[in-house]
């Protein structure tokens, strides 16, 4: 007998992976420049020259250390240099025991929200959401409150955050720029949503978290500006990753940062390093905690992406999809052309496209598609798009 929940986790049926391992397969047989795999958010462009160089340098001047055990809550250089970025970037004043290195932001949340809960505690997410939040959240014993998405701009639909936000409630989830929508938070919305969450915590006496789901914070495009959360309220965490700004989503690195404003700081700080620890998570990969803070001022070259969503979105449009303007990530989230979102995926892949279904992300009635993918693909796909749309009479 094994543990039916993780049983369940594990052989649940992903759409994402499902669609993934559909096209290598489908690839084999119609060949890979014919097959249009929009299904994974797994960054198309290079990690930078100069980190590579500098992993190569570390391997080669510092063999016997880089192997070894770090702190848990990570080196003290490393989180010193992610320290003096931050500092300089957003004129605070962090120091490094704020910082608990992670395995990506996927072990940072994970960590945030086992660190947070207790008995009867919720979590608040916004629609449409990052999947694997229900997981985290439900794994570290809490429940997720969804809040319905407002589909006209995929801002936050603050009648219904009301209704939802209760007394249970530990915290909220952010995650600007966002995934699947693209969209990245106003200052307003920002503002707006950091007062209500100040005056419900001084109504039931206790502070709600906002916890900063960040892996696309740097993916953002012409002059959008994504806002630095803890500057509007007090007590937000902050989950970063490399994986994007970096291209690095295999070599796992990411932090949590617990600021000083954040209400029993240190406590909450050191219920973060407990449920690494409980979670056995700890030590992020040595060799990256170096590579990624001698490189955190840096990206990877990520103008393609905004490259790709200006051809995307005027030429979805032109074909009659429904499309909301994205700031930011690499995600598109439109309206699928026909109320039942997994049958139009599965529609969408008799033409060969891999368009992931929305209700996955909360948000029936949409697919997602992520385009960090090769510009050339996407000059390629528009035919089938069009041809797909030609099936519902658009186009
Ligand atoms: N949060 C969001 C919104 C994501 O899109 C992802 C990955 O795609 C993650 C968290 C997890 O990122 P990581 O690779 O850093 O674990």
């Amino acid at each position: 007998m094994v543990s039916q929940r993780m049983l369940k986790l594990g052989t649940a049926r992903s759409v994402i992976r499902e669609l993934f391992e559909y096209g290598k397969q489908r690839a084999v047989q119609v060949g890979a420049e014919n097959v249009f795999d929009f299904s994974l958010g797994n960054p198309s462009v290079p990690a930078p020259e100069a980190l590579n160089e500098q992993a190569i340098r570390i391997l080669q001047e510092q063999p016997e250390l880089i192997h070894c055990y770090t702190s848990a809550q990570g080196d003290l250089g490393a989180r010193q240099r992610f320290t003096d970025s931050l500092n300089r970037r957003f004129h605070s004043h962090y120091t490094p025991d704020q910082f608990y290195i992670t395995t990506g932001a996927a072990s940072a949340l994970c960590c945030c929200f086992s660190a947070l809960t207790c008995p009867e505690d919720e979590f608040i997410v916004f629609a449409p959401y990052f999947p694997e939040y229900g997981v985290f959240i439900q794994s570290a014993g809490a429940t997720m409150v969804v809040v319905p998405p407002e589909i006209e701009t995929f801002q936050i639909d603050f009648t219904a955050f009301q209704e939802r936000i209760t007394p249970h409630t530990k915290g909220v989830v952010i995650n600007s720029p966002n995934n699947p929508s693209g969209v990245v938070y106003s200052k307003d919305t920002l503002e707006h949503l950091a007062c209500i969450l100040r005056e419900k915590s001084r109504e039931y006496g206790h502070p709600i978290y906002l916890i900063s789901d960040e892996p696309y914070r740097e993916i953002v495009f012409g002059e959008t500006n994504v806002e630095w959360l803890p500057d509007l309220y007090e007590n937000t965490l902050v989950c970063y990753s490399f994986s994007k700004s970096l291209s690095l989503p295999g070599e796992r690195l990411g932090y949590v940062l617990v600021p000083d404003t954040v209400e029993d700081a240190s406590d909450v700080y050191a219920a973060v390093a407990g449920a690494g620890r409980s979670l056995g998570y700890v030590n992020a990969p040595s060799l990256f905690q170096q590579v990624t803070s001698l490189c955190c001022d840096m990206t990877a070259d990520l103008s393609v992406y905004e490259e790709n969503c200006k051809i995307l979105v005027p030429a979805l449009r032109e074909m009659g999809y429904h499309v909301v303007e994205p700031n930011g990530a690499f995600y598109l989230f439109p309206r699928s052309l026909e109320p039942d979102d997994m049958a139009f995926s599965q529609k969408a892949k008799e033409f060969d496209l891999l368009l992931v279904p929305g209700s996955g992300f909360g948000a029936p009635g949409h697919f997602r598609l992520a385009y960090c993918v090769q510009t050339d693909m996407i000059h390629r796909a528009l035919p089938r798009f069009k041809a797909l749309a030609k099936v519902y009479g658009l186009g």
